[in-house]
């Protein structure tokens, strides 16, 4: 199923043309329009018209998060505010947000983007799309909602949290598709449990699409069990309009990255070098159509890489590989380098896991890991909870190569939150 069958599976050659056409005016735009960039150029002494090929995307400067807060609110327009549409903003965890302006345009492309992503996956204008995301500032549900309203599906725009109302919402309205976060899914996964809903029988799911957070293949696997879905893994960031970026096809290998609008690098994250193709760094984007606020060579900090092959799907445009996390997400412990999926992983491997953790770190730079039981695996026997501890402290230092302490605790007694999960309290910085 495409939405644009020409550009989904336009050829390198011509899809690598149109990237330099778009990539030279938007260089050319920035240069008139910004004065960030202007001054940046004159710094390198470049000039708009050094971009003769793709592979001189090089040469231009990389943009930071610290450049978008430094230009808060709107240093990077390069537009008049009158021909701005919407505002969202980015929350990062410290000190200002980012401010992100669209203009009608960058509205439309990005509805564009999702309607893609999500025929892509066999959505039609017969579903009906609960958005479990949160609305307002944030991108996540008002851009996919968009992309849901241009398919034509019907679109219940539920937001997070409140699982009572959404199954009834779901109940009630035959919802078939939802747009959730992982950590919600399971936590919804739980609730239904507890209401003896079994969703094969009692509901009308077929999809679900899972982003705004790093999770593993097993918990994608538990959240398809569990909601009886095909969980497709969905990757954006506000600073790039938000969802719809890119997005698994129904082979879920891999998030076809929409080229057209996107030119994409793998970086060194340390030395900021481009790495070979197939090798996991950081992925660096530059906007090709946003008009409001274009960014040049911007440090996403995610940390993938791009699948090699071509899909068997006939899409052109590359595939990245589910994000392991971002740069700055990783913990120095005892110092050694950890990245929470790297526990996530470990711990969703087992079967007699729920469907929660919690990463603590305290002053003495110790690791306790919170996670919580499934609700089939206390048999009452104490020896068997020792057994099942000590299997995950082994595992878990066999993957991160420092012994955590592992803290079993009931199914649903970790705290969640309705946007993003928080994995880690790190109290040593207190
Ligand atoms: P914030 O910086 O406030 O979290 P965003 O809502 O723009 O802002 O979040 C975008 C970030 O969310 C991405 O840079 C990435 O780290 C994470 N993210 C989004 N989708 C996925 C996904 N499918 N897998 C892993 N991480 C994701
Ligand atoms: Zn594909």
């Amino acid at each position: 199923m495409f939405w644009d069958h020409a550009i989904e599976t336009l050829d390198r050659a011509s899809l690598r043309q149109l990237q330099l056409k778009r990539l030279q005016a938007t260089v050319r735009r920035v240069a008139r329009k910004v004065s960030f960039y202007r001054e940046q150029f004159s710094q390198a002494r470049l000039r708009p018209s050094h971009i003769g090929a793709l592979a001189d995307v090089r040469r231009l400067p990389f943009t930071t998060s610290a450049d978008l807060r430094a230009n808060y609110p709107s240093g990077l327009l390069a537009v008049g505010l009158d021909d701005t549409l919407r505002l969202h903003t980015s929350s990062g965890t410290t000190g200002k947000p980012k401010a992100l302006f669209f203009s009608r345009q960058d509205v439309a492309n990005a509805a564009e983007l999702c309607a893609r992503c999500l025929v892509m996956t066999g959505v039609t204008r017969g579903d009906v799309f609960q958005n479990m995301m949160t609305y307002g500032l944030f991108t996540g549900a008002l851009v996919m909602h968009y992309g849901a309203e241009k398919v034509g599906c019907l679109v219940i725009p539920a937001g997070p949290g409140n699982s009572e109302k959404q199954l009834l919402l779901m109940l009630d309205f035959r919802s078939t598709a939802v747009h959730v976060t992982p950590s919600y899914a399971l936590y919804f996964a739980g609730f239904l449990e507890s209401k003896g809903i079994d969703p094969r029988r009692d509901l009308a799911l077929r999809r679900a699409f899972v982003g705004a957070e790093p999770y593993t293949e097993d918990t994608r696997r538990k959240i398809e069990q569990a909601l009886g879905v095909d969980v497709f893994n969905s990757y954006g960031l506000s600073e790039m309009n938000g969802p719809g970026v890119a997005f698994e096809c129904e082979h879920k290998h891999g998030m076809h990255l929409w080229e057209d609008h996107y030119l994409l690098e793998i970086v060194d994250p340390q030395t900021g070098e481009p790495l070979p193709e197939g090798e996991y760094g950081e992925l660096v984007l530059t906007t090709l159509c946003r008009e409001a606020m274009p960014l040049l060579r911007y440090r996403t900090r995610d940390i993938t890489a791009v699948v090699p092959e071509p899909c068997p799907c006939g899409r052109t445009h590359r595939r990245l590989q589910r994000i392991r996390g971002r740069s700055d997400d990783m913990l120095i412990v005892r110092g050694v380098n950890i990245y929470p999926q790297q526990i996530e992983q470990v711990l969703m491997s087992l079967p007699q896991v729920g469907r929660n953790y919690l990463i603590v770190l305290d002053g003495l730079d110790e690791m306790t890991v919170k996670v919580e039981l499934a609700q089939t695996s206390f048999d009452g026997q104490v020896e068997h909870l020792v057994h099942l501890e000590n299997e995950i402290v082994s595992r878990l230092r066999a993957e991160i190569l420092t012994r955590p302490k592992v803290e079993l605790v009931p199914p649903g007694s970790l705290p969640v939150s309705e946007g993003k999960a928080r994995r880690v309290i790190d109290n040593r910085k207190l």
